[in-house]
C-alpha cells in the first residue's frame, strides 16, 4: 500500500492511495494540470486512476475536479450532500460554473455515505464524520491486506470517534493547520475568519494534534504526516516541534519509533499578495487560510519525495524519559516570542536546543536532522510505502 500526499493546504489538497492494482485519488483541490504533473513526478499516470474520492465541497479539495474529469474516465465517489453543495456552489465561481459541474459529473457519480463503509477495487474505505463547516465532510481509514492508514483534514477538534478510528493505523495523515498563537497574532486575517478557523467546526491546530498524540495516540503508526499547514498562521518548525515534543512525552508509554513528516507548499511564509489564484475549475473560498489572498500555484512546486519502508515491528524499546527542563521552558516561552513576531529566531533556537538536550537513543533526534534546515524547503509531497501488516492485538 502506498500513500502519497501530492499537495496539501489552502493551495489545494490531493492524496494518492495505491494498493495492488487500485489507484484512488482523494480530493482534487489542485488544478487538473497540477494533479497530472505531480502524479507523473511520482511515476503515476492520471489516466490510470480508478476513482476520485471527494471528502467535501470546499475549493481546496474539489476545485480541480470538473476539469480533471475531462482527462480521467473513472467514477467520482461523493456523498449526495457534498455533490449538491459542489454543483450548487455560486460563491467565487463564474455564473455558468454550477451548470458545467453538473454536466461534468452526470453519469460519473458513485454515491457514498460519509459514515458507511465502501470498497474501491482492492481497498476498503471506512469513512467517519468529522466536525467542519462543510455540508458532509469525512475522514477515513483505508485498509488493504491488513494494513490500515488514515487521512483526515479539515476538522475543528478531535472527537472520541476520531481517536478510536485512528487506533491501529500504520500511517496517519492529519491536519496541523495553525498555531493558535500565530493565528491570533496574524494581522492579515479579519477577526471573523480567525474565529471560524479556531472554532470546533474549523481547523485543527498544532496544539490539538499535540494533545491527541499525548493523550490518545496508540503509538502504532510509524508515520505521522502533518498536513494542511496554514501559510500565514503556522510554521513548519513549530508544527513539527510541537508534535515531536508530544511524542517525547508519550515515549514512556510505548515504543517510540514514530516519525513526523510534513506536507506543506514550498514558499511557506512568502506570500504573493497580488495573485488571485482562481483555478480553471473555479475555486470556492479558501480553506483554513486566507479567503481573499491566494498563492501563485506555480510557485508551489519542486517536490521532494520521501519514500520510507514501513516495518511495524518495533525494534527498540526506549526507557522512560521526561522532557528536559530547558526544552520545557523554551516551549513555554514560545507564545511570548510568537506574539513578538520573533518566529525565525525562536524556531531555530528551539530546534537546536531540542536536538542538543534530548538524551534520546534516536540518531535523528540527537543530531537534529529531524528539524528541517529551512522553513522554505520542500516537502510539498510526502510518499510512504507501507508493506507490513499491523501486528495482531495492537
Ligand atoms: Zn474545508
Ligand atoms: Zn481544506
Amino acid at each position: 500500500m502506498k500513500l502519497t500526499v501530492l499537495g496539501s493546504g489552502s493551495t489545494g489538497n490531493a492524496v494518492l492511495i495505491v494498493a495492488g492494482e487500485t489507484r484512488v485519488l482523494v480530493d482534487a483541490g489542485l488544478s487538473a494540470k497540477e494533479i497530472s504533473r505531480r502524479l507523473a513526478l511520482v511515476g503515476e499516470d492520471v489516466r490510470k486512476l480508478d476513482a476520485v474520492l471527494v471528502t467535501h465541497e470546499h475549493g481546496d479539495h474539489a476545485g480541480g475536479l470538473r476539469v480533471l474529469l475531462r482527462t480521467v474516465d473513472c467514477p467520482v465517489y461523493i456523498s449526495a450532500k457534498t455533490h449538491d453543495a459542489y454543483v450548487g456552489e455560486r460563491l467565487n465561481v463564474s455564473n455558468d460554473e454550477p451548470r458545467k459541474r453538473a454536466r461534468a459529473l452526470a453519469g460519473r457519480v458513485e454515491q457514498i455515505e460519509s459514515s458507511r463503509d465502501f470498497r474501491i477495487g482492492e481497498i476498503d474505505f471506512h469513512p467517519f464524520t468529522i466536525p467542519h463547516d462543510a455540508v458532509d465532510n469525512f475522514g477515513f481509514t483505508a485498509t488493504h491486506q491488513g494494513v490500515k492508514i488514515a487521512t483526515l483534514m479539515d476538522f475543528g477538534h478531535i472527537t472520541t470517534l476520531v481517536s478510536e478510528r485512528l487506533r491501529g493505523c500504520a500511517a496517519v495523515v492529519i491536519e496541523s493547520n495553525h498555531s493558535r498563537d500565530m493565528l491570533k497574532a496574524c494581522d492579515s486575517y479579519p477577526w471573523e475568519l480567525k474565529q471560524r478557523i479556531l472554532s470546533r467546526l474549523g481547523h485543527l491546530s498544532n496544539e490539538d494534534v499535540a494533545d491527541w498524540i499525548r493523550d490518545d495516540f496508540d503509538g502504532v503508526a510509524r508515520f505521522l504526516v502533518l498536513a494542511h499547514l496554514s501559510q500565514r498562521a503556522n510554521n513548519p518548525y513549530l508544527a513539527k516541534i510541537s508534535a515531536e515534543v508530544a511524542l517525547q512525552e508519550r515515549y514512556p508509554l510505548f515504543h517510540g519509533d514514530t516519525q513526523v513528516s510534513l506536507s506543506f507548499p514550498e514558499g511557506t511564509n512568502s506570500v504573493d499578495r497580488g495573485v488571485n489564484g482562481k483555478d480553471e475549475g473555479g475555486r470556492m473560498r479558501d480553506e483554513g487560510d486566507s479567503g481573499f489572498q491566494k498563492f501563485n500555484a506555480t510557485l508551489a512546486l519542486a517536490l521532494i519525495v520521501m519514500v520510507a519502508v514501513l516495518s511495524v515491528a518495533c525494534s527498540s524499546n526506549r526507557g522512560s524519559q521526561s522532557l528536559p527542563p530547558e526544552v520545557e521552558s523554551t516551549i513555554g516561552t514560545l507564545s511570548e516570542e510568537i506574539a513578538a513576531g520573533r518566529y525565525d529566531k525562536i524556531y531555530h533556537e528551539a530546534a537546536e536546543l531540542f536536538a542538543r538536550t534530548l538524551p534520546s537513543s534516536s540518531p535523528e533526534r540527537t543530531s537534529g536532522r529531524c528539524i528541517p534546515s529551512s522553513a522554505r524547503s520542500k516537502a510539498a509531497c510526502c510518499s510512504l510505502r507501507l508493506n507490513n501488516k499491523i501486528p495482531a492485538g495492537r
